[in-house]
């Protein structure tokens, strides 16, 4: 599981508690298998298709956050040689490299908002019965 998962909730069915999801139980969800409450220990499942493709955006969140991370980089060292080539003045060069820093922030920072969830997790159905 990718970092961008990392501090989502689950509401449990059983308990009525929301906790913190721990990376097993969301590799459970990503595969759709069931998986137990950490704190009652009953069996759970995600099983709404609007919450699945919303848990499942993430992924493709995390790939923009790399993607971003590789342009930005680019960005940095496209100004520093294009410096050194003499192309563009020292205070041109920490211009582009500060508004490339921005844009990543300001990217991160949406990205945050859009990954903080609470997955309302429903009781899974029994194979036994
Ligand atoms: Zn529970």
């Amino acid at each position: 599981m990718s970092v961008a998962t990392l501090g989502i909730q689950g509401h449990c069915a059983h308990c009525q508690c929301t906790l913190l999801l721990k990376p097993w139980q969301l590799n459970a969800i990503a595969i759709n298998e069931p998986f137990t409450c950490s704190h009652c220990q009953k069996s759970l499942q995600l099983n709404d298709p609007k919450q699945i493709k919303r848990f499942k955006s993430l992924d493709s969140l995390a790939m923009l956050k790399a993607s971003l991370l590789v342009m930005v980089c680019t960005a940095l060292m496209v100004a520093l040689v294009l410096e050194w080539m003499a192309l563009l003045s020292v205070v041109e060069q920490l211009n582009v490299s500060l508004v490339a820093i921005f844009v990543y922030f300001i990217a991160l920072r949406f990205a945050r908002q859009r990954q903080h969830m609470t997955l309302i997790l429903e009781a899974a159905k029994s194979y036994a019965d």
